[in-house]
């Protein structure tokens, strides 16, 4: 997928942060303004291995790319990446039923609904990030999701 300015409509190379026609600062939202980390890899890499990219992103199907010995470099960020979110999304889960256990318990189902929708919110958001996640390997890109960047060396998201 090409970068292309708002303001000039130019493409932005995926390593500029700012248009080379223009110099806008290229800023998407705080879900797509992640690095790209697609040119760390071998070109003849990246884009290959799609089913092995996109297993990476559902749930315990992680484990095929992880332990696959014809995992290239490329297919490993997305099994780390995929691994992470498995687990932290294995991990709010647990939280989560604990924590809607305890307020049903303590204070009822009604009070219950409007912390429920909560907890739903988050568990929905990392659910997206998992269809992100497919959505990149698909593209044959490296790119971090959300709060990542910590686990990459990629420094911070700006
Ligand atoms: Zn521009």
């Amino acid at each position: 997928m090409k970068r292309l300015c708002f303001r000039c409509g130019a493409e932005v190379p995926a390593a500029e942060e700012k248009c080379p026609a223009c110099g806008r600062k290229h800023r998407d939202n705080f879900i797509t303004r992640t690095k790209d980390l697609t040119d760390r890899f071998d070109p003849a890499e990246t884009g290959g291995n799609k089913l092995l990219c996109v297993l990476s992103y559902l749930g315990v199907l992680v484990l095929i790319p992880l332990l696959s010995v014809k995992s290239t470099d490329y297919v490993k960020f997305h099994a780390k990446q995929g691994l992470i979110l498995t687990v932290a999304t294995t991990l709010y889960v647990v939280v989560m039923n604990v924590v809607s256990y305890l307020v049903r318990a303590a204070y009822g189902n009604y009070v219950f609904v409007f912390l429920g929708l909560g907890l739903y919110a988050v568990l929905f958001y990392l659910l997206f990030l998992s269809v992100l996640g497919i959505i990149y390997a698909v593209r044959g890109r490296a790119k971090l999701l959300p709060g990542m960047s910590v686990f990459f060396h990629a420094d911070a998201e700006e």
